[in-house]
């Protein structure tokens, strides 16, 4: 009985030792994924050293405020999505195919060559290719009447050449 209460002590150190030892190692083991994860979302230096510090600092609560509040998206998502963005945005500007067939069309063409589809028209004033919802020619400043503007439609998408020719202002 003396030697097991003596030894209390002792056991009661390692104990803490080993506590101590595991409770570093995860709050270590925290901070550096912390660090790492707030890197790959934000070039920001000053805020891995707060996400971090936020985690040392408040070890569990801190780790669940930082899920909370970290960029949604990895700078590397973030990027990806800007250029998907981009090659949306430059397929809506400059469509370089048909929409109807498919079918290259280059950005002079006015109809396309395979399925008749008008795809833009001429400039009343200056002859350009000017896309078919605009009001307003780019190349000579001219007005495009309304009127001229409304007919995108399907009745021209099957129109012969000879149609065409009589549709052109
Ligand atoms: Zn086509
Ligand atoms: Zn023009």
């Amino acid at each position: 009985m003396e030697i097991l209460l003596e030894s209390i002590p002792t056991i009661l150190t390692v104990l803490s030792t080993v506590c101590g030892a595991v409770t570093i190692a995860m709050l270590g083991g925290m901070a550096i994924w912390t660090f790492r994860d707030m890197r790959a979302r934000s070039r920001d230096p000053l805020a891995q050293i707060l996400a971090t510090l936020l985690v040392l600092v408040l070890p569990i609560v801190g780790l669940v405020v930082y899920l909370m509040l970290r960029p949604r998206e990895t700078l590397e998502e973030a990027y990806e999505h800007s250029l998907e963005q981009e090659a949306l945005l430059q397929t809506i500007e400059e469509p370089e195919q048909c929409p109807n067939c498919g079918h290259r069309a280059d950005n002079s063409f006015l109809y396309c060559p395979d399925c008749h589809t008008r795809l833009k028209r001429a400039c009343s004033a200056c002859g350009n290719p000017v896309r078919l919802h605009w009001s307003l020619c780019p190349y000579c400043g001219s007005a495009v009447a309304q009127q001229d503007r409304e007919p995108v439609a399907t009745s021209e998408d099957q129109s012969s050449p000879e149609g065409l020719a009589v549709a052109e202002p």
